[in-house]
């Protein structure tokens, strides 16, 4: 659906499974330049834009 960073040689989308909450996976997409993530489909980041404990253990 959301195609603008669908882009696969400058993003890897990685998934990671909750700590918090079993059977819930955090796609986390990791920009390859820098090796950070950039973006999650979790609500913290979709909705917050908090970084996601998915999302800092990438960083
Ligand atoms: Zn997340």
């Amino acid at each position: 659906m959301d195609n603008s960073v669908q882009d696969s040689d400058k993003y890897e989308t990685i998934s990671i499974e909750s700590k918090i909450r079993e059977g819930v996976f955090h796609k986390v997409v990791k920009d390859l330049e820098t090796g950070k993530a950039v973006s999650c489909s979790c609500k913290c980041w979709s909705k917050g834009k908090k970084q996601c404990a998915a999302m800092r253990s990438i960083d």
